[in-house]
């Protein structure tokens, strides 16, 4: 199964994604943690990155585009794929479609997060990250065993530049613009599953699991 997230910033689609990999064993494929490991080098391209991420703004197709090449068809996945942020417009989707159809491969599903702006807001105010491993917490909602800490590593968490409330809606705007219209994209080649994306991360996963597995 080759599988893309879709949905808004904080719909909960890396939260998703991770209890997808554990449960069935498909590769996560994160472009926003990808980039954000790219960032956070002090090269002439991490700090362009770390510009464009931070005021919210997508980076060029190419560079995503290389990355994911890089990642799905140089490092030979097997056992199936699930892209998480890519694509987030229509560029992005046929070119992936290429890359696929190249392959012989393509997209069996995209599992749609349904979330208001409202939650998503809320959801992504209370966010801290460990960016090295890319793991999520919520300081109200999925809390660390020690408050500031990675439950793995004990290093600090972080919140993301890009997580407070003029760039999220600077953020909810690009991807009504430009990454929703591939709902209807998706819709016609038959591969796109909607699901209720408010609820507890365990709700919400059991749902993904009945859609996966129908
Ligand atoms: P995310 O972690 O998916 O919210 O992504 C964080 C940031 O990384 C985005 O706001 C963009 O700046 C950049 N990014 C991630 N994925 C893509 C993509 N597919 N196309 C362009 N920019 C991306």
């Amino acid at each position: 199964m080759n599988i893309i997230l879709l949905g808004p910033p904080g719909s909960g689609k890396g939260t998703q994604a991770k209890n997808i990999t554990s449960e069935y064993g498909y590769v996560q494929l994160s472009t926003g943690d990808m980039l954000r490991k790219e960032y956070c080098s002090d090269s002439k391209i991490g700090l362009e990155l770390k510009a464009l991420m931070d005021g919210g703004n997508l980076v060029s197709d190419e560079i995503v585009i290389g990355i994911v090449e890089e990642r799905i068809f140089q490092n030979g996945i097997t056992t199936g794929f699930m892209l998480d942020g890519f694509p987030r417009n229509k560029a992005q989707a046929k070119k992936l479609d290429a890359m696929l159809a190249g392959k012989n491969e393509h997209i069996n599903m995209v599992i749609r997060l349904l979330v208001d702006d409202e939650v998503v807001v809320r959801r992504i105010a209370g966010r801290r990250f460990h960016l090295k491993s890319g793991r999520s917490y919520h300081v109200e909602f999925n809390p660390p065993e020690i408050s500031g800490k990675d439950d793995l590593t004990g290093d600090y968490l972080v919140q993301r530049a890009d997580d407070n409330e003029e760039v999220v809606q600077s953020r909810l705007d690009i991807y009504r613009e430009q990454t929703e219209p591939l709902v209807k994209y998706y819709e016609e080649k038959n591969v796109l599953v909607s699901i209720d994306g408010i609820g507890t991360p365990d709700e919400i996963f059991a749902r993904i699991k009945t859609a996966l597995e129908q």
